[in-house]
């Protein structure tokens, strides 16, 4: 391992990271001992300034290999989904700084097919799970062909989504939480990398994605319903046959059907709203570490 490289800014109006990158922008002075180099990277300056998630599209949905291979794709984050690859190419390691208005505390993210099939992804989580209770782990797979997120261009990624934060906003328990997080993420690479890593034994929780839902919506399209107050906030919290979801404007419950146990994630994430998803639904899944 010769390069991490620490994200912030990928949505321009998700403060926690962006002022981490910044604090951390001349690098601290205990990076130096570390056996690799660590960076700080704001991904979407431009949004940055205007304080909103994106300019023209979504540059967290950008990073397909065929769109960074097209270059008549010519919007604003286009161009800088072909720069950051540039200037990313070959990062052994890259952690995506996010926030979300959802509770999902600290949420540890991957998107390879096989993350857990890697040794250092599985003892690394469970290092970070043991190291702070707000944390999670959430299994949300894409194809690498089709993997559309920044930090799938290192060889080994990672999104951190802390929250609840409103988007143009700093909290800053949360804004502490993250960066000690980031600090046991990075001394756990650099013992990992010495061949000094405590390692753990037994099972690991992880949030595998099942699917995301919609609100419900009228003949238009329109919002027909909001989450329900019994769901609101209650990230990763099961939920069985009957639990109520969505609540209509004229007060009628829409309730979940399924005979499996599931856990809610992103539950009323603001941005997902133009994305038409209300929530994500995952399951909760044992993997021996
Ligand atoms: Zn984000």
């Amino acid at each position: 391992m010769q390069r991490v490289v620490v994200v912030g800014g990928t949505h321009g109006n998700e403060l926690g990271g962006i002022y981490l990158c910044r604090k951390w922008t001349p690098a601290p002075r205990y990076w130096q001992n570390y056996p690799f180099a660590v960076e700080t990277y704001l991904a979407n300056p431009k949004a940055i300034d205007l304080n909103q998630r994106y300019v023209d599209q979504d540059l967290n949905r950008s990073f397909r290999s065929a769109d960074l291979a097209n270059p008549d794709l010519s919007s604003y984050e286009a161009q800088r989904a072909r720069l950051i690859a540039s200037d990313l190419a070959g990062a052994d390691f890259i952690v995506d700084l996010h926030n979300t208005t959802s509770n999902m505390g600290l949420s540890l993210i991957f998107s390879g097919t096989d993350s857990f099939g890697d040794p250092l992804i599985r003892q690394l989580c469970a290092h970070l799970v043991q190291s702070e209770p707000l944390v999670h782990v959430y299994h949300m797979p894409v194809p690498a062909e089709i993997n559309p997120y920044l930090p799938s261009l290192g060889q080994r990624e990672l999104t951190l989504e802390v929250g609840p934060m409103a988007h143009g906003t700093l909290r800053a328990d949360l804004f502490f939480k993250t960066e000690k997080l980031v600090q046991t993420l990075l001394d756990y690479l650099a013992d990992w990398a010495r061949g000094e890593a405590h390692t753990y034994q037994g099972e690991l929780t992880i949030y595998s994605h099942v699917q995301s839902l919609d609100f419900p919506r009228d003949a238009n399209g329109d919002l027909a319903g909001m989450v329900h107050p019994h769901l609101y906030g209650r990230d990763y919290k099961a939920i069985r046959n009957g639990h109520p979801l969505f609540v209509t404007f004229e007060g009628r419950e829409l309730l979940y059907q399924g005979s499996e146990e599931v856990y809610p994630v992103f539950i009323d994430e603001q941005a997902y709203y133009e994305k038409h998803y209300a929530l994500s639904l995952t399951r909760k899944v044992q993997i021996p570490i």
